[in-house]
């Protein structure tokens, strides 16, 4: 089975592995580099970016993470965790002068739904999931938005709620995909729909 890891510094470490052992992984948590050891895949969870940031910043864990990835790791992150994989954040004075992993060619906005709207709940069309016909319910809590995408990057979800800024009444990306690495501005752990957990453990698994 692949093995696959998630970041265990803060946010929702228990619910991530919940859901990957479902999807048939071999889980294990991380909190140190040397724990990226033989993993296929990592998971960085939503919970806050800042905070992980700064607790990853004395054992350079963001560093290791990238340099396991560029060695072929995949890498999923949600909500914060796709914070951490962008390679370019707005408004990021709270993250400047920490380490992000990087990669994922998107900007995002912290909070960029608004505050009216920190939590909401949707049901989405993602493409490549099995049973596409049948919606994915999406938790959002103050989630990022995705406000511009590189080249490289397939839109695999979008969301009828518009960003506070940039978006103004489009659809707004909020699952999206790169080579190795897999982003959701939501919380798939948050429900007992595991489809995006199986797909990335597919993906971890060379698929
Ligand atoms: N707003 C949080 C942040 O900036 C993300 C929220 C979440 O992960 N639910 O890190």
């Amino acid at each position: 089975a692949p093995q696959i890891g998630v970041l265990a510094l803060q946010g929702a470490v228990a619910e991530h592995v919940r859901a990957l052992a479902a999807s048939g992984a071999e889980v294990r948590t991380v909190h140190r580099p040397a724990e990226l050891e033989g993993l296929d895949g990592l998971v960085v969870p939503g919970g806050e970016s800042t905070t992980m940031a700064r607790l990853a910043a004395p054992v350079r864990l963001m560093e290791a993470v990238r340099e396991r990835h560029d060695a072929g790791m995949a890498v999923f992150g949600t909500c914060a965790g796709l914070i951490l994989l962008a390679e370019s954040v707005a408004d990021a004075e709270a993250l400047e002068g920490f380490e992000r992993i990087r990669g994922l060619d998107v900007r995002v906005r912290r909070n960029g739904y608004g505050s009216q709207l920190d939590s909401f709940t949707e049901d989405l069309a993602v493409a490549g999931l099995p049973g596409e016909e049948h919606p994915l319910s999406a938790v959002f809590i103050r989630a990022p938005l995705i406000e511009e995408l590189g080249e490289g990057v397939e839109v695999l979800a979008a969301s009828e709620v518009a960003g506070t800024q940039g978006t103004d009444g489009e659809r707004s990306p909020v699952a999206v995909r790169q080579g190795r690495l897999l982003g959701a501005s939501f919380h798939p752990e948050l429900t007992e729909d595991t489809r995006l957990h199986q797909l990335f453990v597919e993906m971890a698994g060379g698929a």
